[in-house]
C-alpha cells in the first residue's frame, strides 16, 4: 500500500495550532504544494484552508486523521512570502495565525465574471477622471503662466525681477507644453478604448523636482543604499507626494514592484486622480471595503503584471505581493493606520516594516507631523530623517489665532458658537475670493441633552454614554454613538416633564449656525453622517477642491491630506474636545491632527490663517501651534514619556475584559491583573471612558514591556500566562489582546 501524504493546514479561526490532514488516495503525486487552498472538516464545520506544510509526519494515529475534502484548484494559491508575513503579524501582535489569513482571505462568494466586470468598469472610470485631471492640470498651469507673465510685464525693464519671473515663464511654458502633449496622446489613445497595455502613461509624465526635493530625493536614495527605511519630514505641500512618484517610477522601470499606503479610502481617492496621471493603468487601488471580487480581480492583475503599483489602505499589505521594490506609507503618524478590533489588531506602518524585511525591499514614509515613535526611530538611527521645509508653490503656511471663548463670552463676542472676530475672518476671507474649513469634533446636533431642572441626561440603555441629539429632516432623534441605536426625542424631561436644552454643539448645528450667519455662502458638511452616502462624500471633495463650496464643515476627516489650493481660512470651534483625558497620546494627537489641519490652508502662493476657538488658551497644544513648530515640543513630549516609562520607550500591551455582568467583569479584571503582575509590569485594572458599550462592560489591564531583545520570549510567555489564565477559570472569549494600542 502507497504510503499516505500528510500536510498541516491553516484554518481561518483563532486557532494555536495547524491541524493535521491526508491527501485524498488517488491525487497524483506532486498536485499539492504550501499555499494550495483545499476544503477541509474541522469541528464539524467546513473550511477553506491553507496548506502550510506538505509530507509532514502523521501529528496522531493516522487512522483518526480525515482526508482533506477537496484540493480548491480553482482558487488562488497563497506565496510563501505571504504566509511568512502572517506569522510574523501573528507573533508580534500576539493573535493566531489563522486571524490573519481569515483577515487577509475574507471568506465570501467570489464570482469571477463579476470580478472582471468590475475591474473594466473601474478601468473606464478612472481613465475618464484620468482625462480629466489631465485638462483640469493644463488649466491650471495656464492659470499660473498667466500670472506669471503679467508679473513679468508688470516689472521693469533689466531689473533682477524681472529676469526671475521671465525664467519661471519660460519654466511654465516648458512644464505647460509637457502637459498639454500628454493630454493630447492620452485623448488619442481614449478614442482607441482603454485597455492594459495600450495605457502606459509612465513616459508621458515625467516629475521634474525642485532643487530642494532632489535633495531630499537623494538623501532618500542614500539611506536605501544603507538598507534603512527613510522618513520624510515635509510640510503639507513641500511636494513629498512628488517625491514619492519619483521613487514609485524608478522603482518600476527597475522591474519591481510598488505598495502606496494611505490610512484612508477618501485619501486614496483623490490621490487616485493624482497619481494615474503618471501611472495610468499600472495603478490599482485597493481597501478593505472592496469585495472579494474585486479583491481577486486585484490579486490577478498583480500577478499577471510585472510593475504594478498597489494604491490602499493598510489591508492592501495582505495581497500577494511578488517583486516588491518599495514601500511608501503617507501620513505615517495617522492612528487610523491601526485596526483596532478584529484581531489582527496591526498596526499598517509597522507591518509595511515587517513586510519589507520579507521583499528586502526599501521604505520610505512621510508625514508633517512624524509620530513620536517615528522621531525616536530617527534619533536612535533605526531610520533616517530628510527634511523638505519649502512649499512648492511658495506659500508661507498659516499664522495662527487662538481666541479666548471664556472671555469673548464675558464681552458678548460670541453669537451662538461663533466669535465675532472668527466670524470677521470668515466673511473677509470670503470676500477675497478664499475658501474656509471648519473643524469641529463632535458630529451630530449636539453630543448630549439636558434637563434644565434636574439635569437629567438622557444615557443609552446598553451603553455608559449619553446620547447625541441628531436632526433628520423636520424631526428629530437620540442616537447612541457607540453602539447605533436610535430612540424617540421628547423635548421634555422624562423624569419631571420640563425642558431639554441641548450641550455641546456637533457640526450639524455648526452648519446651521453657519448657514444663518453667511447666508450668501456655499456651504457643505462632511461627517461620518453624511460620508454615509459614498457618492455625496465623493462629490462634496471634489467640489470644494473646484471650488463650488466656501465653507466645508467637518470632522476630523476634513483634516486628512486633501489638496485643497483655494483654501485661505482654517478654524476650530472647540478645540479642547481633543484634548481628552486619560489618554497618554492625546496631546500628541492634538497637535498632529491642528497642525494637519492648520497646513491645509496657505498652500498656494498666500498665506493662510488658522483661527482656534478655546477655553483653555494657555495649554500647551496651542502654544505649541502658534509658535510654529512642534519640534520642541516634541522633545518635551518625548522627555515626559521617558520618565513615565510610556512607548516609545515601552512597549503598551493592552489586555480588554468584556464581560455582560458587571460583578464578575470586575472580579476577572482584578484576579487577570494579579495573574500578570507575576511575571509582568502591571497597570490597573481600569475602566476606560466609556466603561459599558452594548451591554458589556469593559475593563483594561496595561502592561508594559522593556524594548529589549527577549521581547519575542516575553510575549510568548505573557500568551501562555493569559491562556492559563482563562482555562483555569474557564473564561475564553473574553479577553482581547492588543499590541501597541494606538
Ligand atoms: P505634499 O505631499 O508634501 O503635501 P504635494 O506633493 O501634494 O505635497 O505638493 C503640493 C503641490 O505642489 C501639488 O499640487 C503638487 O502638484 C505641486 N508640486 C510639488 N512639487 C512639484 C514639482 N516638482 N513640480 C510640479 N508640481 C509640484
Ligand atoms: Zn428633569
Ligand atoms: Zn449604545
Amino acid at each position: 500500500m502507497p504510503e499516505k501524504t500528510y500536510i498541516s493546514v491553516i484554518l481561518p479561526l483563532k486557532l494555536e495550532w495547524e491541524p493535521c490532514y491526508s491527501i485524498p488516495e488517488g491525487t497524483p503525486e506532486g498536485s499539492i504544494a504550501v499555499g494550495d487552498r483545499v476544503r477541509v472538516t474541522f469541528v464539524g464545520k467546513e473550511y477553506i484552508g491553507a496548506v502550510s506544510a506538505v509530507g509532514i509526519p502523521p501529528e496522531t494515529d493516522p487512522s483518526k486523521i480525515k482526508a482533506v475534502t477537496r484540493i480548491e484548484t480553482g482558487l488562488e494559491k497563497i506565496l510563501p512570502e505571504e504566509i511568512r508575513l502572517w506569522k510574523m503579524v501573528a507573533e508580534y501582535y500576539m493573535c493566531t495565525v489563522g486571524e490573519v489569513y481569515k483577515a487577509a482571505y475574507p471568506v465570501s462568494k467570489i464570482n469571477l465574471e463579476e470580478a472582471h466586470a468590475a475591474a473594466l468598469a473601474r478601468a473606464h472610470e478612472r481613465y475618464e477622471r484620468l482625462l480629466d485631471g489631465m485638462r483640469q492640470k493644463v488649466n491650471r498651469i495656464e492659470e499660473r503662466l498667466k500670472k506669471k507673465e503679467e508679473l513679468a510685464g508688470k516689472a521693469k525693464e533689466g531689473t533682477k525681477a524681472k529676469t526671475k519671473y521671465a525664467e519661471g515663464a519660460l519654466r511654465i511654458r516648458q512644464e505647460l507644453e509637457t502637459a498639454v502633449t500628454a493630454l493630447k496622446n492620452a485623448e488619442e489613445k481614449s478614442s482607441n478604448g482603454p485597455s492594459r497595455s495600450s495605457i502606459d502613461t509612465q513616459e508621458f509624465c515625467p516629475v521634474s523636482l525642485t532643487p530642494a526635493q532632489i535633495a531630499a530625493y537623494d538623501e532618500i536614495q542614500a539611506t536605501f543604499k544603507s538598507g534603512k527605511p527613510a522618513m520624510i519630514q515635509g510640510v503639507t505641500g513641500s511636494g513629498k507626494t512628488e517625491i514619492y512618484v519619483r521613487l514609485a517610477q524608478g522603482t518600476l522601470s527597475r522591474g519591481r514592484n510598488v505598495l502606496y499606503l494611505v490610512p484612508e479610502i477618501a485619501l486614496s481617492r483623490q490621490l487616485e486622480d493624482r497619481l494615474s496621471e503618471h501611472f495610468g493603468e499600472s495603478l490599482m487601488t485597493f481597501h478593505s471595503a472592496e469585495t472579494a471580487a474585486s479583491r481577486r480581480s486585484t490579486a490577478e492583475a498583480m500577478r499577471n503584471s510585472n510593475g504594478y503599483i498597489v494604491l490602499g489602505t493598510r489591508s492592501s499589505l495582505f495581497l500577494p505581493h511578488h517583486d516588491l521594490g518599495l514601500i511608501i506609507v503617507d501620513e505615517e503618524h495617522d492612528s487610523s493606520y491601526k485596526q483596532d478590533s478584529p484581531a489582527p489588531r496591526y498596526n499598517g506602518r509597522d507591518t509595511a516594516l515587517m513586510l519589507s524585511t520579507i521583499h528586502r525591499c526599501s521604505v520610505v514614509m512621510g508625514s508633517a507631523t512624524p509620530s513620536l515613535e517615528e522621531i525616536y526611530n530617527c534619533e536612535c538611527g533605526r531610520h533616517s530623517l530628510v527634511r523638505l521645509e519649502e512649499r512648492y508653490h511658495g506659500g508661507t503656511g498659516s499664522e495662527v489665532e487662538i481666541i479666548d471663548t471664556r472671555a469673548e463670552r464675558k464681552k458678548r463676542g460670541m453669537i451662538g458658537n461663533f466669535s465675532r472676530k472668527l466670524i470677521s475672518h470668515i466673511e473677509n476671507a470670503l470676500s477675497e475670493g478664499g475658501q474656509v474649513m471648519i473643524l469641529r469634533s463632535r458630529r451630530a446636533w449636539s453630543s448630549a441633552i439636558q434637563c434644565v431642572e434636574c439635569g437629567d441626561i438622557p444615557k443609552c440603555p446598553h451603553c455608559n454614554v449619553s446620547l447625541s441629539l441628531h436632526k433628520v429632516g423636520e424631526s428629530e432623534r437620540m442616537v447612541c454613538h457607540y453602539c447605533g441605536q436610535t430612540f424617540q426625542y421628547r423635548s421634555t424631561c422624562v423624569k419631571c416633564n420640563s425642558e431639554m436644552k441641548s450641550l455641546g454643539a456637533g457640526t450639524q448645528k455648526i452648519e446651521e449656525e453657519a448657514a444663518a450667519l453667511f447666508p450668501h455662502a456655499r456651504i457643505a458638511r462632511l461627517d461620518s453622517d453624511t460620508a454615509q452616502n459614498k457618492t455625496y462624500e465623493k462629490q462634496t471633495i471634489r467640489d470644494f477642491s473646484q471650488g463650488k463650496i466656501d465653507i466645508l464643515i467637518g470632522t476630523q476627516m476634513v483634516t486628512k491630506g486633501f489638496d485643497f489650493g483655494g483654501l485661505t481660512l482654517v478654524a476650530v470651534i472647540a478645540a479642547d474636545t481633543l484634548l481628552g483625558v486619560q489618554d497618554f497620546r492625546a496631546d500628541e494627537k492634538a497637535v498632529q491632527i491642528l497642525e494637519q489641519f492648520s497646513g491645509r490652508c496657505g498652500r498656494r502662493y498666500s498665506t493662510g490663517l488658522t483661527v482656534i476657538q478655546t477655553s483653555q488658551p494657555e495649554h500647551p497644544v496651542y502654544k505649541t501651534l502658534a509658535s510654529g513648530g512642534s519640534y520642541q515640543y516634541n522633545s518635551s513630549l518625548l522627555m515626559e514619556r521617558k520618565d513615565f516609562g510610556f512607548p516609545p520607550y515601552t512597549r503598551i500591551i493592552e489586555l480588554t475584559i468584556k464581560d455582560s455582568n458587571e460583578k464578575r467583569a470586575n472580579a476577572m479584571a482584578f484576579a487577570l491583573a494579579s495573574h500578570v503582575r507575576a511575571g509582568f509590569d502591571v497597570t490597573g485594572p481600569y475602566s476606560p471612558a466609556v466603561d459599558k458599550v452594548a451591554d458589556l462592560h469593559i475593563r483594561i489591564v496595561r502592561i508594559s514591556m522593556k524594548k529589549d531583545r527577549n521581547q519575542r520570549q516575553h510575549k510568548k510567555s505573557l500568551m501562555q500566562s493569559i491562556r492559563i489564565f482563562e482555562k483555569e477559570r474557564r473564561y475564553d472569549g473574553h479577553i482581547t489582546i492588543n499590541v501597541d494600542p494606538a
